[in-house]
């Protein structure tokens, strides 16, 4: 058996779902199952997050696969409808809605459902990606007020920039939101992981975690482990070959590493088709029997090369951690010039995943 694997703990999660609620001072959590829970697996995740007070996906499909696996949750939409006939099965399986456009208004104005949607009312507060912008938000409220579509109505906005907090953005994005909320009078949720982290007067009444439900933190210079996180997910492999290379001879694809002195270097089976990502440089981190090490050379599509040098005992079959436990996934995407979210999203189909659930 190939021996690349992503561990998943789902203790971890369980962890972190309860060090977000307590980082935004007990408020509800709509923890974030997008994009398969960040590559997770959203069916498998789910026993880690009946804690949850409802979880949140992008789309309908989303949200159709956890009911399909079990999930109880109210499941919340946050793109919202992109077609009118969702309407009537969101209010059949429980689905909440977040509406950002007029013509969402319209589908719901349309609409004659069994019982009727909680929705949240989306307001772009300067990231200008989706939402009313809040000189429109009272008209947009009374539509959603009159329509006999709608039952309870809640107000949102997505932050841009939260993750680095000495942006004044952020802080504009804050001020819009509360001159709103203030204005309607709904239940609110702001943060994302970086708001819940960074930005405490922002916690509001629901918080929306992602990232670092997942272990990872979005703050920049910041680990999961940093902020009292645990990762979730360890991506790992072994040495599936162990060997000398002359000083002035060059490793793998492209001969982009050379070696300036003898070296060891290890050939790990797992490669950019398992999901690492190709453009690591030479010098990215891993560990080998749990000690630091770094890849050298071009990543293949199912091996990489890793620096044994300072491990002249290293063996075929011993164990790499290319991200996760001990190998934060943030310093790996920090050197592959991208951001861990990419990286957990990216976790290959082929990888065998084995589940850990210590009580
Ligand atoms: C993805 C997403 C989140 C979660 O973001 P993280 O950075 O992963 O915590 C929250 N809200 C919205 C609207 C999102 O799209």
């Amino acid at each position: 058996m190939r021996p690349a694997k992503a561990l998943i703990d789902l203790g971890a999660l369980r962890h972190n779902l309860r060090e977000a609620r307590r980082r935004a001072g007990g408020a509800k959590v709509a923890a974030i199952v997008k994009a398969n829970a960040y590559g997770h697996g959203a069916a498998r995740v789910l026993p880690a997050l009946v804690e949850a007070d409802m979880l949140g996906v992008a789309c309908i499909e989303e949200a159709l696969a956890l009911r399909e696996a079990g999930a109880t949750h109210s499941v919340l939409l946050m793109e919202g409808p992109f077609e009118a006939d969702e309407l009537p099965l969101c209010a059949r399986l429980g689905f909440e809605i977040a509406v950002h456009d007029p013509s969402q208004l319209a589908m719901l104005e349309a609409a004659s459902l069994e019982r009727p949607l909680t929705v949240w009312l989306d307001l772009d507060t300067g990231m200008n990606r989706l939402g009313f912008r809040p000189a429109a938000a009272a008209a947009a409220y009374g539509r959603l007020r009159d329509c006999a579509a709608v039952g309870e109505i809640r107000m949102m906005t997505h932050f841009a920039s939260a993750d680095e907090p000495t942006e004044p953005a952020t802080r504009h994005q804050i001020e819009r939101f509360a001159q709103a909320a203030q204005e309607l009078g709904l239940a609110r949720s702001i943060c994302n992981s970086a708001g819940v982290l960074a930005w405490p007067e922002a916690h509001a009444e629901w918080i929306r975690p992602g990232i670092m439900l997942y272990g990872v933190s979005p703050l920049p210079g910041r680990t999961g482990p940093d902020e009292g996180l645990r990762p979730v997910m360890t991506l790992s492999s072994a040495l599936i070959e162990v060997r000398d290379v002359h000083a002035g001879e060059a490793v793998g694809y492209g001969g982009t590493w050379r070696a300036s002195a003898p070296a060891r270097v290890g050939i790990v089976a797992l490669g950019y088709a398992d999901g690492y990502p190709r453009h690591a440089p030479s010098g990215t981190p891993v560990l080998v029997n749990g000690r630091p090490s770094t890849t050298v050379g071009r990543i293949s599509m199912d091996m990489l090369a890793v620096d044994l040098t300072a491990q002249p005992d290293a063996a075929v079959g011993d164990p790499v951690i290319l991200w996760g436990q001990g190998n934060p996934a943030e310093l790996v995407a920090a050197s592959a010039g991208t951001v861990a979210y990419e990286l957990l999203c990216g976790l290959a189909g082929r990888v065998r995943v084995e589940l850990r659930d210590d009580p």
